[in-house]
């Protein structure tokens, strides 16, 4: 079922999304060779409780950390780990959600860690630009098809290509809601875009094929069928007739 928001419930989402995007940024500034993802969610966790919100990730299904952090081949749903220490040359994916009074937000970037090759920034540089093409797409009248078909095409046309498995969702005072939001498919497909529907638009882009691996024995992480980089943008955006709103923003 959809829920449909009123204004008044986007105006408090716009806080859990305020959270979330700081705390993306925040926790974004701290990359750098060297410092492991369990530090990385550990000033997470603290900065999402200093603004007065609860960690979405946290507890989820059994997941330990605030935030997913994927690295190179690994899609999403990567376990903040003492253990796994950032290296030059990496790419890293930061999932951060926040829960403000009952209402989530949802956001996620991709980070260069150090200097990175020239394939990798290109990854980076389309994938940001596939999930700003699906933004741009969710318009009213319009069908949840024109969003996936919208980050399809620039993904595929830099040629690389977007994960099947896992794909975006609505987002309410659930961090997952219907309706499903591929990131590939027709236009004029699907689920009819409506005002007040809120949506988690996140393109995960690999370098190779878009096959995927895993969850293995820690039953979270998604990798790459064929190795290859991944990466992985997303925002929580409201839909209105004036057109898509970025909740996820401070
Ligand atoms: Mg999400």
């Amino acid at each position: 079922m959809i829920l449909i928001k009123t204004p008044e419930q986007i105006e408090a989402m716009r806080a859990a999304g305020r959270v979330s995007a700081k705390v993306l940024r925040k926790t974004g500034e701290l990359i750098r060779p060297g410092i492991s993802t369990l530090e990385l969610d550990r000033f997470a966790e603290n900065l999402i409780r200093l603004e007065g919100a609860l960690p979405a990730f946290k507890g989820y299904g059994g997941f330990t950390g605030s935030i997913c952090s994927s690295i190179n081949n690994e899609i999403v749903h990567g376990i903040p780990s003492a253990e796994v220490i950032l290296q030059e040359g990496d790419i890293i994916s930061i999932d951060t959600g926040a829960i403000m009074d009952d209402w989530y937000g949802d956001n996620a970037a991709t980070f260069a860690v150090g200097h990175i090759d020239e394939e990798a920034a290109r990854l980076l540089e389309v994938t940001e630009q596939a999930l700003w093409a699906g933004v741009e797409a969710a318009q009213i009248p319009g069908r949840v098809g024109d969003i996936g078909h919208a980050v399809q095409h620039v993904a595929e046309a830099a040629g690389f290509s977007v994960v099947r498995e896992y794909v975006g969702h609505g987002i309410g005072r659930a961090m997952h809601e219907d309706p499903a939001v591929p990131n590939y498919g027709r236009k004029k497909s699907g689920v009819k875009l409506k005002a007040g529907m809120v949506l988690a638009i996140e393109p995960m882009v690999n370098a190779g094929g878009y096959r995927t691996q895993g969850p293995f024995e820690d039953g979270w992480i998604v990798y790459t069928a064929d190795g290859s980089l991944s990466a992985h943008f997303e925002l929580t955006v409201a839909l209105s007739t004036e057109g898509p709103i970025v909740l996820t923003k401070e």
